[in-house]
């Protein structure tokens, strides 16, 4: 594909045998300036999206057909059946009343079948449709330069002729012919499945039938940089990409299902057997005690059990409830990659944070600059590049300081970041640390611009967080109007050549590389005390929370070979350290409490020096009296059963490197912690993996960060992540909080009815209809409010719960029991009142059946009621706080009133009218299930259990 002038499109173009600037030339891009916005805009009208199409995820007939696979749905046909065949017996043997429905049952229960495989379908087509936007909320971002400017979009915009910038970490959204590079490595794995990194190169000497693997001038889309620098022009996006070609999208969201989903499947198997086996045991028994002639009653009571001991509700409200759980964490800005990552929330220990952005702002100030002679302090506000440089309290200009502006010179040249106004505001677009010296060179009167046409930048060695520093090579070309910075940086050159080395990072690891110092324009051997010094200095600086950073220099007669940056960097000229300031976001201290109170272990990890890591980590409660700090060097050197012994003492870990976060992680979940650890880059991926909740960020993450997570946090803050333990709580709390609700009616309705024959009225008092009724509608419409209730007040004041803990535990199982067992009580309490009040009072003589029908269903809505706090009373409840429960409890209420009192669906389900005083009477017997459960709470709030009932 080529653009002709008339912007048509050619045939495909090998782009990797073109040279770089004839790429440029048929794309009619430009390698400064890039598109602009015209021909953007055009090229996007010509070319669509930069997107794949998805062929991940289930077709609409597949969702469809999986909610029929379900076990309760297949044992309820069954029930269809011998119902069905009942009734022919009975039609043949001519005993079906006048006013009786033929098949009705059958036809009902089918009915409710495929509503409920229909319900089930829709709830997870849209649970899916959610899962897919979020999906496109976490599509990468790409550095282009277009108009001039060096820009962010979204991949999807990317068109042909764009001119992307490549850096570590990010992932490849498009395919390019590359312009420039630095050490740029490209893992192709997602392409020709080689796991090796390759090293890419501008000039290649290619052939025709080069292997794609092999075409080193060339990035695809889908593939991870993970080291070094690049800039490439865009050749082909979307499906005309490499991976367009082959592509089976993988879905960047994944819907598998939860421990939680599974374990309730085992569950509806174990229900589904348990009721057949109850069903086989009723029978023999019944026809050993009664003999043959109750067989028709005995089959009617057996369907009866079967059809209400399955929660046929619950999968659909589990399904609804985890997707809405979802929705409300992206509100808070943490978006859940991977559904299980939801219930694990709930049950994290410890939570590993970084520390740069994530607790702190990330907005660098540099506060003070340190050379041999005199320290510096810098003002200003921001990135606004306006302030001065004080000595002593005293503006000074920094023209007549050539140690200030070598420090300063080589800050800006040795620097990949951006200073733009947008809005009238000045940002950032890039690293925010080599922003902050942008920011105080320019205050210094240094201008970018003028300064890299000075100075050309030949080659770097890129910071990597395990090089901690960076060098960049440049060539001196001209002097033009800089004259402070020439005169200044002149003393460093070696007379025979104009290029030097500027180096930036950690202060230790840069300053243990130097041999000299500048003092005053003249270079001079760095003394053993002047190191002690510096590395005081450095140690002060840090214990106030400060980041600091060490520069150097160095001349060099010729080039460096790309990968000498060990050799190279050594016996450097050693020119002073910077400080600044990130401070803590404000609202990160009250997050590190709610941790704690939440019986969670907050821990610091950050590349940081330990002081400033230390400082920051008292400052915000994560270090407490008695807490360990361990470095990056400390953790090489231990075993991982020392790291082990240590690990629940260390709150902070400092100077580490990617590698060791995946052996902290490991160390944790030995002493069994759930482990929720942040990353961002791409060295960060293992341990992202590896944790129980991998957590990346959305505005700093590498994509490959994202890929490996289990949530990205969109605003990069650690109060998100308190927030999301939060909501996975509240999700685990509710879920259990609606088992109890639907099981406990469950167990109610097949005791009542298991006890029926032995009370011989004659007939069973629920009909599968009904019981169909109960368990969907009037049990499935609660406990969909139920779904939403919110946190509980003491959700963030107790300890996380055990992620291998069975759903009943904690008091759950017995509760269901309990209240299934009061349930029918009150139930066949009621039954007897009711057949002696049938058989007296002038009526229908089975009136009994449907006012047991009717007091398990208002008693039902009285615990729906009740059960929307496990300590609190109903009357201290806000009634508004979740309007639905009430809602679902009237509607319901006025639904089971239709069904007795509505002639036609009075036919259908076989319910006979009632009298007021009928109906009052199973008012009266079905609120004794609220008083109850209102006692129990009173009970347990008198014994002094925090908990409350059933938790
Ligand atoms: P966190 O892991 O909490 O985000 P961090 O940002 O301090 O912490 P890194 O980005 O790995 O971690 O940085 C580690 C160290 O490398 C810093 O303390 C600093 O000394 C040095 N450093 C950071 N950014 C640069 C840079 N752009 N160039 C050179 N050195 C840098």
């Amino acid at each position: 594909m080529t653009i002709s002038d008339t912007g048509s499109v050619s045939p495909a173009t090998r782009w990797h045998l073109l040279p770089a600037e004839k790429v440029l030339e048929q794309l009619q891009s430009d390698r400064q300036l890039g598109l602009t916005s015209e021909q953007v805009a055009e090229r996007q009208r010509q070319f669509g999206p930069n997107e794949l199409e998805d062929t991940g995820g289930r077709s609409n007939w597949a969702i469809l057909l999986d909610q029929f696979k379900n076990i309760m749905l297949i044992m309820l046909i069954a029930v269809a059946i011998i119902s069905g065949v009942m009734d022919l017996m009975d039609m043949q043997a001519g005993r079906v009343k006048s006013n009786d429905i033929p098949f009705k049952d059958t036809v009902a229960i089918l009915a409710i079948v495929f509503l409920n495989g229909l319900l089930g379908y829709v709830q997870e087509s849209r649970a899916e449709k959610a899962l897919a936007a979020l999906k496109n909320m976490a599509s990468p971002r790409v550095r282009v330069v277009r108009d001039g400017r060096v820009q962010e979009v979204s991949a999807g915009e990317l068109v042909p002729g764009d001119i992307m910038l490549l850096e570590a970490g990010v992932q490849v959204a498009a395919d390019g012919r590359l312009l420039e590079e630095a050490s740029l490595q490209v893992r192709e794995a997602a392409l020709t499945g080689e796991a090796q990194a390759v090293s890419k190169r501008v000039a290649a000497d290619l052939s025709e039938d080069t292997p794609l693997g092999d075409r080193l001038n060339c990035v695809y889309q889908g593939t991870d940089v993970v080291q070094g620098r690049g800039v490439a022009i865009v050749t082909q996006t979307g499906m005309g990409t490499e991976l367009g070609k082959i592509a089976t999208l993988l879905q960047s969201v994944e819907a598998e299902p939860t421990p939680l989903q599974q374990r309730m499947d085992q569950l509806s198997q174990a229900l589904v057997t348990g009721s057949l086996s109850l069903v086989a045991v009723v029978v023999v028994l019944g026809l050993l005690v009664a003999g043959w002639g109750k067989l028709r009653e005995l089959v009617e009571v057996s369907l009866s059990m079967a059809v209400a001991v399955v929660p046929e509700g619950l999968p659909a409200v589990i399904t609804v409830t985890l997707a809405l759980g979802t929705q409300r964490m992206v509100r808070r800005h943490a978006l859940i990659r991977k559904l299980p990552a939801v219930e694990t929330l709930g049950s994290v220990t410890t939570i590993c944070s970084d520390k740069t952005g994530t607790l702190t702002q990330n907005k660098m100030v540099v506060q003070g600059i340190h050379q041999h002679s005199c320290s510096l302090s810098v003002t200003g506000h921001a990135y606004t590049p306006e302030g001065e440089f004080l000595l002593n309290g005293q503006p000074i200009d920094t023209r007549h300081h050539p140690e200030a502006i070598a420090l300063l010179t080589a800050g800006l040249l040795c620097n990949d970041a951006a200073l733009q106004k947008e809005n009238g505001d000045w940002c950032i677009l890039g690293d925010p640390t080599e922003g902050a010296l942008l920011v105080a060179a320019t205050k210094a009167g240094l201008d970018r611009h003028q300064l890299s046409y000075a100075w050309t930048r030949l080659g770097e060695f890129p910071f990597t967080s395990e090089r901690k520093r960076m060098s960049v090579m440049v060539k001196q070309e001209g002097g033009g109007r800089i004259t402070d910075a020439m005169g200044a940086i002149a003393p460093l050159l070696l007379p025979s050549s104009s290029l030097l080395l500027f180096c930036k990072g950690s202060p230790e690891l840069v300053l243990e590389r130097c041999q000299f110092v500048y003092v005053k324009g003249t270079v001079e051997p760095l003394s053993g005390d002047r190191r002690q010094q510096i590395l005081q200095q450095n140690n002060h600086l840090a214990s106030k929370g400060l980041r600091v950073l060490g520069f150097a220099a160095r001349p060099l007669e010729a080039l460096p070979a790309e990968d000498s940056a060990e050799e190279t960097e050594q016996g450097l000229i050693w020119l002073g350290l910077v400080d600044m300031l990130d401070a803590p976001r404000p609202e990160a201290r009250e997050a590190v409490a709610r941790c704690r109170s939440a019986g969670i272990r907050p821990v610091m990890i950050t590349g940081d020096h330990q002081l400033t890591a230390r400082a920051i980590a008292e400052d915000l409660g994560i270090a407490q009296p008695g807490d360990e700090v361990l470095t990056g060097p400390d953790l090489e050197h231990c075993t991982p059963e020392e790291l082990e012994a240590h690990v629940e003492r260390v709150s902070v870990y400092a100077r580490v490197a990617p590698e060791h976060k995946l052996k902290i992680v490991q160390a944790l979940q030995r002493r069994h912690h759930i482990v929720a650890m942040t990353g961002d880059g791409v060295n960060d991926a293992p341990a992202l993996k590896r944790a129980d909740i991998g957590i990346a960020m959305g505005i700093t993450g590498t994509d490959v960060s994202k890929e490996a997570s289990d949530m990205v946090l969109l605003d990069d803050n650690f109060a998100t992540i308190v927030s999301a333990v939060e909501e996975g709580r509240v999700v685990y709390t509710n879920i259990r909080r609606f088992i109890k609700y639907i099981l406990g009616s469950n167990i109610g309705e097949v005791i009542t009815i298991a006890a029926s024959p032995l009370f011989a009225f004659g007939g069973v008092p629920l009909t599968p209809l009904q019981i169909l009724w109960m368990n969907l509608v009037t049990d499935g419409l609660p406990a969909l409010a139920l779904a939403v209730e919110p946190a509980e007040p003491n959700v963030m004041s107790r300890p996380p719960h055990d992620p291998k803990e069975s759903i009943f535990a904690r008091g759950l199982g017995t509760y269901m029991i309990r209240i299934g067992v009061v349930l029918s009580i009150i139930a066949i309490a009621q039954m007897v009142v009711g057949y002696h009040l049938a058989q007296t009072i002038p009526g229908d003589p089975d009136r009994w059946k449907t006012m047991v029908f009717t007091t398990l269903c208002l008693a039902q809505m009285g615990h729906a009621l009740a059960i929307r706090s496990n300590t609190r009373l109903t009357l201290e409840l806000n009634p508004f706080s979740n309007p639905y429960v009430l809602t679902s409890v009237v509607f319901t209420s006025l639904l089971q009133l239709a069904l007795i009192y509505v002639e036609p669906l009075r036919n259908f389900f076989g319910t006979q009218i009632l009298s007021p005083l009928e109906l009052l009477i199973c008012l009266g017997f079905s609120l004794l299930l609220f008083v109850w459960i209102e006692l129990e709470k009173i009970l347990s709030r008198w014994q002094g259990k925090g908990a409350g009932v059933g938790d």
